[in-house]
This record gives structure tokens, C-alpha cells and sequence, in this order.
């Protein structure tokens, strides 16, 4: 099962940047309202995710990294259907398994920490620990034990460059969260919470840069039961506008050919011709409309009407930019 669990692991972890995303999407079920991202070496030597959500029992430590679906595995098959689904309950098992790793946790309302070290899928016994209440997940020395791998990580500011990234994304995508980021001991970024709507604009500024909001359209429209909201981008003379084009759909970042189409022919009809927008921009509709376990690594989505979907976010953006020209 572990030879199992570190192909797995290959499937789900590419580098380092997965592995947060994994860790700091625990951390956002949980709960937490504050979590904080620690890297060192591009996160080849330490990736440390620490929150302030729920916690973890000392009971239920061993279980949260025990194997469950990989366990059944029995042909490459498997692997390939368990892969395309996502490894629900698996995440924390693979990254185990391909690297020295530890959970810490104290419950919310417990006076106690305990800690547990899985060292290249080998589990040791539940410990004592401190911990304020939260968990803390640690992870050294990714794929020490899958040589092939370990080669295929890239210059450390390349890895760093992924993680940041994603962070963006993810503040982004939860803006009541508090998050930080640091790199070899120093502090890089800080996106405070911003709960309601007029402060989420800070947050926005924060992650795309502070040329972003003079410049941008607040955009909030709703028809045939779906809902766009954000923040698009107006073109300047003055100087290179922010990029960054964040598209979510209920609540994840997607990249999608028709949203990609939608938005470059709504702004090249109304404003001007081969400029890359920035925007944020939220799409809510009914999950029963689109399809987004496409591939967990991947951020594709497959709208069941296209069309209509295509033509809501045209005609939302459409309308909107219209109005800056009149
Ligand atoms: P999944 O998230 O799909 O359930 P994971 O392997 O990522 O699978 O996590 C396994 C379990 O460990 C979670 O279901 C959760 O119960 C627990 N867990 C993991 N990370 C945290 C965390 N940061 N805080 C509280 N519980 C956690
Ligand atoms: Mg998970």
C-alpha cells in the first residue's frame, strides 16, 4: 500500500505548491480564520500550515492520515479512476507518504496538544504536544523518498512563484480569511480578512496590485438563476495595468475556454482590441449546472449550457463597460 500511496501521491502532488493547496484547503474546511503559510527552499525543505480551526483529536490524529481509498486499490485502473475523481479523505495520507511529515492539533475547546510524525508513510505513536488551538501540519523534505520526483522540482523562486499563486488565488476566493505567507524565515505577504463587500476591494488590491482599483469597474449582475459579481479592469494611459484574471465559480478558480471568450469579446466590442484585461470576477449558478471534478489538480469546469453561460457573462460584462464609454 504505500508503493500505492507514493504513485498516488504522484497523481494528486506535482510540487510543492499542491501540497499547500491541499493543506490550506483543510485549514478553510475547518474553519479557520486565520492561516498561515511558512516555506523554506521553495518548500522543498519545509512547507508548515498552520490554522485556527477546529482541530484535531488525539484519536482521530492517526485517522486523518490513514489510508482509505488507496487501500482498496487493486489495478492500475483503480488508480486512474481514484486520480480523475480527487482523493477524497486521501490528501493528507499521499503527502505523507513522500515526505517527513508531522500533524499537530489541539482541539477548540481542549487544554491539550498532541502531535503525530509519519516518516515516509511509517506512522509513530500520538505524542503530547504544545499547540494553541488549531493544527499545524508539517512537510520536510518532500519526495526524499521518490528520487524522481525530488529532480523534477524546480529552481526554489520557481516553486515560491506556484505557491504564491495560489495563495492569491485562494484569499481571493475566501475573503474573510486572514492569510500569510513566509519564505525562509521572512514575512511576504499579509492579506488581512476583509469580510464585507466594500473592504474585499482592499483585498483585491492587496493581490493585484495597488494600480488595480482606480481603474476598475465594480461589476454585479443577475439573470437565468446564475449571479456575476467583481471586479473588472478599465484600461489606462498612464501606466501597465495590474494583471492578474481570477475567475471563480462557486467559490473556485476555474480556467475555462467559453468564460476566457465570453470576457476578451465583451471588452473588444466595447473598449478596445488585443489588451489583456485584469479582473476578479465571481460566478455563482446551480452546482447542477456545471461539473467541476474534471480533474482536482486541474482547474477546468464543464458547463452543462455553455451557451447560456457564455452569453450571461457577455451580456453581464457587455452592459457594464458599455456604461463607462457613455
Ligand atoms: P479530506 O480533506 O478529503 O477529508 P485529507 O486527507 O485532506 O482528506 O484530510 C483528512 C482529514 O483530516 C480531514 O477530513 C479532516 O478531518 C482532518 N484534517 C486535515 N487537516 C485538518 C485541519 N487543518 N484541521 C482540522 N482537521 C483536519
Ligand atoms: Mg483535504
Amino acid at each position: 500500500p504505500d508503493l500505492i500511496n507514493q504513485i498516488a501521491a504522484g497523481e494528486v502532488i506535482e510540487r510543492p505548491s499542491s501540497v499547500v493547496k491541499e493543506l490550506v484547503e483543510n485549514s478553510l474546511d475547518a474553519g479557520a480564520t486565520r492561516i498561515e503559510v511558512d516555506i523554506e527552499q521553495g518548500g522543498a525543505r519545509l512547507i508548515r500550515v498552520r490554522d485556527d480551526g477546529g482541530g484535531i483529536g488525539p484519536d482521530d490524529l492517526p485517522l486523518a492520515v490513514a489510508s482509505h481509498a488507496t487501500s482498496k486499490i487493486g489495478s492500475f485502473d483503480d488508480l486512474e479512476h481514484v486520480a480523475s475523481m480527487g482523493f477524497r479523505g486521501e490528501a493528507l495520507a499521499s503527502v505523507a507518504s513522500v515526505a517527513r511529515f508531522a500533524l499537530t492539533s489541539r482541539l477548540r475547546d481542549a487544554d491539550s496538544a498532541f502531535r503525530l510524525e509519519v516518516d515516509g508513510g511509517r506512522m509513530q505513536p500520538v505524542r503530547p504536544a504544545q499547540h494553541p488551538a488549531g493544527t499545524s501540519v508539517e512537510v520536510r523534505d518532500l519526495f526524499f523518498n521518490v528520487p524522481a520526483r525530488r529532480k523534477f522540482l524546480r529552481a526554489e523562486r520557481t516553486e515560491l512563484a506556484h505557491i504564491d499563486d495560489l495563495l492569491k488565488s485562494l484569499s481571493l476566493a475566501r475573503r474573510s480569511v486572514e492569510f500569510r505567507l513566509s519564505h525562509n524565515g521572512k514575512p511576504l505577504r499579509l492579506f488581512r480578512a476583509c469580510p464585507d463587500q466594500p473592504s474585499a476591494l482592499a483585498r483585491v488590491a492587496e493581490v493585484l496590485g495597488e494600480g488595480f482599483p482606480a481603474q476598475s469597474l465594480h461589476i454585479d449582475h443577475a439573470a437565468a438563476g446564475m449571479q456575476l459579481s467583481g471586479w473588472v479592469g478599465l484600461p489606462t494611459a498612464s501606466r501597465a495595468q495590474a494583471d492578474g484574471q481570477y475567475f471563480y465559480v462557486n467559490g473556485r478558480l476555474v480556467r475555462d475556454r467559453v468564460v476566457a471568450h465570453a470576457v476578451r469579446q465583451a471588452y473588444a466590442d466595447v473598449l478596445f482590441h488585443g489588451r489583456h484585461p485584469a479582473f476578479v470576477l465571481y460566478l455563482e449558478l446551480d452546482p447542477a449546472g456545471v461539473d467541476v471534478n474534471v480533474h482536482p489538480a486541474k482547474h477546468e469546469v464543464r458547463f452543462r449550457e455553455q451557451r447560456l453561460v457564455h452569453d450571461f457573462l457577455f451580456r453581464s460584462l457587455h452592459e457594464a463597460l458599455a456604461q463607462t464609454r457613455a
